[in-house]
């Protein structure tokens, strides 16, 4: 997709720290990393949001995914990961391109990612089952 960050590095037109790739997944670092070894793993095709991947696509990803994870683990000091995806500019999704972070964590390394939780009745917590198992049959 043109102007897009991410296929232009996948074109080769802009440089990274290539760590893996395949035929249809690369991986390589984040430029501005949380911690050393933050990694970001991406479709090679344009798909911004989880339910744009055609089924073989989403099936290569998360096996790469699960590959450079067990890389970073191996390569780098960690204590834990947080693996994420912000989808959407709302929930802090900058490049408009499908990616997931793998970052690696450090006892006090003091990164906050807590996140707040709702309080919510048994109407509400009702309602909304019944909306998302509805909604998985459309
Ligand atoms: P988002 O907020 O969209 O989930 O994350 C985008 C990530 O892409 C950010 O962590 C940012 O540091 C990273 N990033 C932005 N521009 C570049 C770039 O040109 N090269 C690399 N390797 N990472 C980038
Ligand atoms: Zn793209």
């Amino acid at each position: 997709m043109e102007d897009c960050l991410f296929c232009t590095i996948v074109a080769g037109d802009i440089p990274c720290y290539k760590v893996y790739e395949d035929e249809k997944t690369l991986a390589f670092l984040d430029i501005n990393p949380i911690n050393k070894g933050h990694t970001l793993v991406i479709p090679k095709v344009h798909v911004s949001r989880i339910s744009e991947f055609e089924d073989e696509d989403l099936v290569g990803f998360y096996r790469a995914l699960q590959k450079v994870t067990g890389a970073v683990e191996r390569a780098v000091r960690l204590d834990g990961l947080n693996l994420f995806v912000n989808q959407g500019k709302d929930a802090g999704q900058l490049i408009p391109h499908f990616h997931c972070h793998i970052t690696p964590r450090l006892k006090g390394d003091g990164l906050k990612m807590e996140i707040p939780s709702l309080k919510l009745s048994e109407d509400e917590f009702v309602d909304t089952m019944v909306k998302i198992k509805m909604a998985l049959t459309d």
